[in-house]
């Protein structure tokens, strides 16, 4: 390719694993896995993919990076989860905190949270020193105490919204808890689109995701989440939710999972049971259903529960995701459409989305 493609990654735990696992996003993925060799990491967590000297390599310009707070079960209980609004509130403080310390401390790491600091972030490449810009999302709000208390997320540098993670929240009901938007979700809707934030639909239960549609006034996307033709299950997209999705502007980032990229994969299966070519149909899929190529990109969610083991083959690290490059070529698709799914989809959106 001649044209410079900026890569937009809309789905990575950077502060989850930071905080719960120790992994320090600033050493490379060789150190970090060097580091965990006999511990139960890798084997409970996955094999680490994410690194800051993989995103540059990679020219991973741009990674939405979460604020990721997982509920606590009775049958699993684990630290850093949460059972109150105020436990919830607390670990996503200390997430935004990383980020914002992470930031300050690391000067190829910036924030984005408005249209010039993305601006920033993309005009230092080429350079000697490229910057990765991390947009903040919060992916389930119940560290949201109170609807009104996403002003302050916001002035925090919160930029995207879930409503719920898959056990549901008390905004909504998730993936794997199915139910409607409650009360106070739709009260959270009415004050997130007054301050402008995104409304991510990943993991919402497809009741809570048909009214949030209906109500939201704002930009509506899905970070992570991948289509239902190709692999069944509420936590993917039907194709009446991906055309709903595309409808109001909205992109739809793929997951490099293979879980989600071929209907029974199961943990251990070989390296090579899921290609390329795999993530290369899951994008083709959504632009033929929404018949353009305009509303998909990535959201690959690498180190999300899943490590190098479980991505598809020929993805070792996040700095392969260039690899899917020449998949979607082979499939037919040009340049500027390539460039378009890789990341100028996401960058389109958030020059729209993110204030001055
Ligand atoms: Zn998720």
């Amino acid at each position: 390719m001649e044209k410079k493609v900026y890569i937009v990654d809309a789905h990575e735990d950077v502060a989850w694993n930071a905080l719960v696992l120790g992994r320090d996003v600033r050493r490379g993925v060789s150190e970090t896995r060097q580091l965990e060799r006999g511990s139960d990491i890798p084997r409970r967590d996955g094999t680490r993919m994410v690194g800051l000297p993989e995103w540059l390599a990679g020219d991973v310009a741009v990674v939405f990076g979460t604020l990721f707070v997982e509920p606590a079960r009775k049958s699993y209980p684990k630290p850093h989860t949460y059972t109150t609004a105020e436990e919830a509130h607390e670990l996503a403080c200390a997430q935004i905190d990383y980020y914002h310390r992470l930031a300050d401390e690391c000067e190829q790491v910036a924030l984005i949270g408005t249209r010039a600091e993305l601006d920033a972030v993309l005009s230092s490449w080429p350079s000697e020193k490229p910057q990765v810009g991390i947009v903040p999302l919060m992916e389930g709000a119940d560290p949201i105490r109170e609807p009104a208390e996403a002003e302050m997320w916001f002035q925090r540098g919160v930029r995207l919204v879930g409503l719920s993670w898959l056990t549901g929240s008390s905004y909504a009901g998730g993936n794997a808890y199915p139910g409607p938007l409650t009360g106070k979700g739709r009260e959270l809707l009415e004050v997130m689109a007054e301050l402008g934030m995104i409304l991510d639909v990943s993991h919402l239960a497809e009741e809570a995701f048909v009214e949030a549609m209906e109500r939201y006034e704002g930009w509506v996307v899905a970070s992570h989440a991948n289509p239902r033709a190709r692999v069944p299950g509420q936590r993917q997209l039907s194709d009446a939710m991906i055309r709903r999705l595309a409808e109001r502007g909205g992109i739809i980032g793929i997951v490099l999972y293979d879980a989600f990229l071929r209907p029974g994969w199961s943990k251990g299966d070989p390296k090579d049971a899921v290609t390329l070519a795999d993530v290369a149909a899951a994008v083709d899929h959504v632009c033929q259903v929404v018949g353009d190529v305009a509303h998909v990109g990535l959201g690959s969610d690498f180190d999300g529960g899943f490590g190098a083991e479980g991505a598809p083959q020929g993805i070792d690290t996040v700095a392969d995701l260039g690899r899917l490059i020449p998949a979607l070529a082979e499939m037919g698709y040009g340049e500027d459409e390539i460039a378009a799914v890789m990341g100028e989809n996401w960058l389109r959106l958030l020059r729209e989305a993110l204030p001055e």
